[in-house]
């Protein structure tokens, strides 16, 4: 299933299917097994917003080794954890606006994991059973903050997690998926999500181990190499092959 959460005229947020281009309404919890309803319209007749409300984002940093190289860091021995907060998420098609102190802001795009179930203590191997979906996200980073001794200001200023387009529940291989972020149409970071170091299942074993994940929570799992900075006007793009691409503009 593709799930979006949208915005139809005066009505208010809901969460919809796509099927075939148009909008369905979802019946029941996203969480557990919706009811797919009558059309409300096509896809590009309604406002997309994050597809999922996170109470956490749970991040992983130095997981590519190609990010590990031009970082000029050491290899990470288990899985290098940060936070971002509620108020970074923002959806696809919404502006980003710089921190106007921020020297250098840069663009990170990721496959994010979004929690289906709530998930304490799970094996690599039961991991698969805890997640809804997959969907793109930016993991917006203002670099020189990155030396204030933790990340949180480098990485939880407004706006600073764009989520999109949707959650694709049944992506086939997600350990095997073309990620590609291009910053005005010119292509910045390829990859393979095969080439992460720690891949989704041990990630969800590490992270709880010592935390409780909630439906609807993400886990972005990394960025590869060729991360770079975003100016004023700018447009990135995040694109998974299976689950489509995410628009952010600049400001
Ligand atoms: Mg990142």
């Amino acid at each position: 299933m593709r799930i979006i959460r949208f915005r139809s005229g005066a009505e208010p947020a809901a969460y919809g299917a796509v099927v075939d281009e148009s909008v369905h309404l979802l019946e029941g919890s996203v969480f557990d097994g919706p009811e797919v309803e009558a059309r409300v319209a096509a896809l590009d007749e309604v406002e997309l917003l994050a597809p999922c409300q996170p109470s956490k984002l749970v991040c992983v940093g130095l997981n590519y080794r190609a990010h590990i190289a031009e970082m000029g860091s050491e290899t990470p021995t288990q899985p290098l954890i940060f936070w971002k907060t509620p108020n970074t998420v923002v959806g696809p098609g919404a502006v980003v606006h710089r921190p106007s102190v921020a020297e250098r802001f840069d663009f990170e795009g990721e496959l994010a994991v979004v929690i289906g179930r709530k998930a304490r203590g799970l094996t690599v191997e039961a991991s698969g059973d805890y997640i809804l979906g997959y969907t793109c996200a930016n993991d917006v980073t203002v670099r020189d903050w990155q030396d204030d001794g933790q990340w949180t200001r480098a990485k939880s200023s407004d706006e600073f997690c764009p989520l999109g387009p949707e959650i694709v529940t049944d992506l086939t291989e997600p350990g095997n998926r073309r990620l590609q972020t291009r910053l005005n149409g010119e292509v910045r970071q390829t990859t393979a999500t095969s080439d992460l170091l720690f891949d989704i299942g041990q990630l969800l074993e590490f992270i709880t181990e010592w935390i409780t994940l909630e439906p609807g929570d993400v886990v972005l799992t990394g960025t590869p190499g060729g991360v770079g900075p975003m100016a004023t006007g700018d447009v990135v793009e995040v694109e998974i092959d299976g689950i489509g691409v995410l628009r952010n503009q600049i400001r």
